[in-house]
This record gives C-alpha cells, sequence and structure tokens, in this order.
C-alpha cells in the first residue's frame, strides 16, 4: 500500500502510529531511516508485556504494547493496553533521537490463536501469502481431534494457477505449506480453493473458524 501511495502522489509516505484513547495519531512516528517508529517518551511511557500472563518482558521481545500517559489531563491512562503485537528497541538510531522505537503493529493480542501450543496471528499468514504472490482472501479452520489441534488453511488460488492437472495444485499446497511452516513454526494443511470461492463479507471478513470453542475449550 505504502509503495503505492508513494508511486501514484509522488510523494515519501511515514508511518504514525497512535491511539484515539491516548491521544489520536502522533503516539509514535517513523524517522527518515524509517526502521521503526519513534515513541514520544517525554508523553508515554511504553512497555511490553505477555499478553497472557500480563509479565513485563525485556525490551527486544515480542508481546503486548502497552501505556502509561505521562501529561494527559482528565483522562489520564496507566499500563493501557493497545492489544498491539510488536517489538521495542533501544538501539541507536542514525538520525539522532534517542526515542526508543517500535515496530510496526504485528498483530493484535485480541487474534491470537493458540495451535498446539504455538502463538498463531493470522497476520503472519497474510503476510506469507502476499509473500508468495497470493491475495489475502483465505479462512484458517482450527479444531480438535483426538487431542490434538487440527489447522488448516483455505487460500484461494491466483486465476493464472487455476488448473485441470492436480498434481500442479498439489505443489503449489506443498510449497505454500513449507513457507507457512517457516513462519510460523508448525505445519498447517493447506487447500488451494477455486478463485473467489471463499465469502466476502461486508464489514471484518471472517478469518478464522476455531471449532474449539464448541468443545468449550479456551482459545
Ligand atoms: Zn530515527
Amino acid at each position: 500500500m505504502r509503495r503505492d501511495i508513494e508511486k501514484n502522489l509522488g510523494i515519501k509516505a511515514y508511518d504514525i502510529y497512535g491511539l484515539t484513547e491516548l491521544s489520536g495519531p502522533g503516539v509514535a512516528f517513523e524517522c527518515e531511516e524509517q526502521r521503526g517508529m519513534h515513541i514520544n517518551e517525554d508523553h508515554f511511557i511504553a512497555e511490553i508485556i505477555n499478553p497472557e500472563t500480563g509479565e513485563v518482558l525485556p525490551v527486544g521481545e515480542k508481546g503486548e504494547l502497552v501505556f502509561t500517559s505521562l501529561d494527559k489531563e482528565a483522562f489520564p491512562l496507566l499500563r493501557y493496553r493497545t492489544r498491539d503485537i510488536c517489538v521495542l528497541s533501544r538501539e541507536k538510531c542514525s538520525c539522532g533521537r534517542t526515542f526508543i522505537r517500535m515496530t510496526k503493529p504485528l498483530g493484535r493480542s485480541d487474534d491470537m490463536m493458540i495451535i498446539r501450543g504455538v502463538n498463531v496471528f493470522p497476520s503472519q499468514i497474510e503476510a506469507v501469502l502476499l509473500n508468495n504472490g497470493y491475495a489475502p482472501n483465505y479462512q484458517i479452520i482450527v479444531d480438535r481431534v483426538n487431542n490434538t489441534d487440527t489447522f488448516d488453511i483455505n487460500v484461494e488460488m491466483k486465476e493464472e494457477d487455476f488448473s485441470d492437472i492436480p498434481t500442479n495444485i498439489t505443489n503449489k499446497e506443498k510449497a505454500l505449506q513449507g513457507a507457512m511452516k517457516t513462519m510460523l513454526g508448525i505445519n498447517p494443511k493447506i487447500h488451494l480453493v477455486v478463485p473467489k470461492s471463499i465469502e466476502r463479507s461486508e464489514g471484518k471478513a471472517v478469518r478464522v473458524i476455531d471449532k474449539r470453542k464448541r468443545l468449550g475449550i479456551n482459545v
């Protein structure tokens, strides 16, 4: 999206991060290095916690971003959970600013699935699809069979890959499965489906069907 905006408008685009509850935009911004966003630490204290236990994690570890406002009046926030998953860095930035940097949000803690004990975010699956030339039209189906989590991803195939030869499709599924395993650390079963066969919804797309919930499993 950034590349498209820069190309079509002939501008340089910078990421800005913020949340309405805190101040709106302007909590963090990219400098000219564009290697993460500097958080305005004169206004906000940033911490990273383990989203399951609430434990504060050392800088450099991935977890949920938490903010405390320092000079906000009437609506102060103390250790406010953003639900955004990211990594902070104190590494020296060559722009000269000393404020801590955050990565772009890598996912949402409320989207996080635990599959076979591994934390999985839909955003990771989306990244693999985009890197491999697929459109982000997919659906994740998680279930539990014989006390083991099953993990299936339906992905719409590209129009040009739509083939009558089953082995071609099987090979593409295997390749995508390998890329997912590298990113996630666990193996999903990939099913390439006919283009435009995954239901589109008007609002937020239903990306995850977690059938374990019917078993009363807290996921
Ligand atoms: Zn910088």
